[in-house]
């Protein structure tokens, strides 16, 4: 069967392809080598490996995959999600511009703003889920790169992606959006317009907690496309045989895994809601969030796994609230199998995230004892 016609659900729990002929295994080999043989008439064996600087065959599997599940064309795969948004913006030229959503993924809000600052880039930050504030800035001049985050990450802000796409276009700027807080599961924001999609795959597309990746995946990729490319195989940022292998492994179960946690995740914010010493939720899936009406139509088969609550009282409350989680682990990080807790002030107190803000990301365990952790964890 082609891989265009295949049902994700399908596509994933083969990922990787169905059969290894040399063995008969039905999961595929790991090939670690770092230099690959040429016959006696001085031709590689197989031409697509020379050296392992460029590119494994594990990768091109896993980015296979990925370009099926977005919809794209090509995708490329780097050793983290920071290394593929720094592969992306390196392409911008020196005095450039780009339009950044204000209170993203701040190690990405860090990374964007030095490189910015070095290479005399033009960088606007904006409430891109405000899409009159999205245009207003498109509207001031020609940009290369538009950059949004949806849902964001940890105010859980929705941005609609086909408005930021006509943003994007009145400007002269690429849209690429960073989808890792909805995985391919959820929504496909090429198909909604935009020219670049990335993941963090550290996240719940691996949803392991034990390999670092990340990937950019474009539609009709151009010059700048070849351009990362090159990049990435000259500059030797290639995501080496075992990671791409056990990010295969951890997407056989992506559809299962990305069901539950929004089932959990879905339960777990109803009861926050009713909780007497919690002052306010953000998951996109609750009517009361801003952003809900637009989260139905972008991401039609669930809300995510991460949200952001407020408790009641001051920065010492919040984190005995998470000191006393058994759950729960207090740990970075999100997309994972097993629930976390995160309290964002902590690492980031000069991005204006409030004290007594925990986030979560919800993991496959029985909603139930997420519930029962949460209840006595808060005081009942
Ligand atoms: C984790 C994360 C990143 C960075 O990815 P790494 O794999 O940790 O380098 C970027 N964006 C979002 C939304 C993330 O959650």
């Amino acid at each position: 069967m082609d891989l265009k016609e295949m049902h994700p659900d399908t596509l994933l729990a083969q990922a990787g392809g169905a059969i290894d002929l040399a063995s008969g295994g039905v999961v595929p080999p790991i090939q670690p080598s770092t230099t690959f043989v040429r016959d006696a008439d001085y031709a590689p064996l197989n031409p697509a490996n020379t050296y392992a600087r460029d590119h494994n065959d594990a990768v091109r599997q896993a980015e296979a995959v990925l370009t099926q599940l977005e919809g794209g064309d090509a995708a490329l795969l780097f050793p983290s999600g920071m290394a593929a948004i720094a592969a992306l913006f390196r392409t911008v030229p020196t005095g450039g511009r780009v339009i950044v959503q204000s209170g993203i993924y701040w190690g990405t809000t860090k990374w964007i703003r030095e490189f910015c600052e070095r290479r005399q880039v033009v960088m606007d930050e904006v409430d891109a889920s405000d899409a009159a504030a999205l245009m207003a800035a498109c509207a001031t001049g020609a940009a290369h790169l538009v950059w949004i985050e949806t849902p964001s990450n940890p105010w859980l802000k929705i941005v609609d992606i086909a408005v930021a796409k006509k943003a994007a276009r009145s400007c002269g700027a690429l849209l690429a959006v960073d989808s890792t807080a909805a995985s391919p599961i959820l929504t496909n924001p090429l198909k909604l317009g935009a020219d670049v999609v990335m993941h963090s795959t550290t996240k719940v597309i691996n949803g392991h907690s034990d390999v670092l990746g990340g990937v950019l995946v474009a539609r009709d990729p151009g010059a700048v496309w070849d351009e990362i490319a090159n990049d990435r195989a000259s500059a030797g940022a290639v995501m080496g045989p075992f990671e791409a292998w056990l990010l295969l492994r951890g997407m056989r179960t992506l559809p299962l895994r990305v069901e539950r946690m929004c089932e959990n995740a879905m339960k777990v914010a109803r009861f926050l809601e009713d909780h007497p010493a919690v002052e306010a939720v953000w998951y996109p899936g609750l009517e009361s969030h801003p952003g809900h009406e637009l989260a139905k139509r972008q991401m039609p088969q669930g809300f995510g796994f991460l949200m952001s609550f407020l408790v009641k009282g001051d920065r010492d409350t919040a984190l005995k609230v998470a000191g006393r989680l058994g759950l729960f682990h207090r740990a970075t990080s999100l997309g994972g199998v097993e629930s976390l807790v995160e309290h964002r002030h902590t690492i980031e107190p000069h991005t204006g995230i409030p004290e007594t803000l925990l986030r979560i990301s919800v993991g496959t365990e029985k909603a139930d004892d997420l519930i029962a952790d949460l209840g006595q964890a808060l005081g009942q």
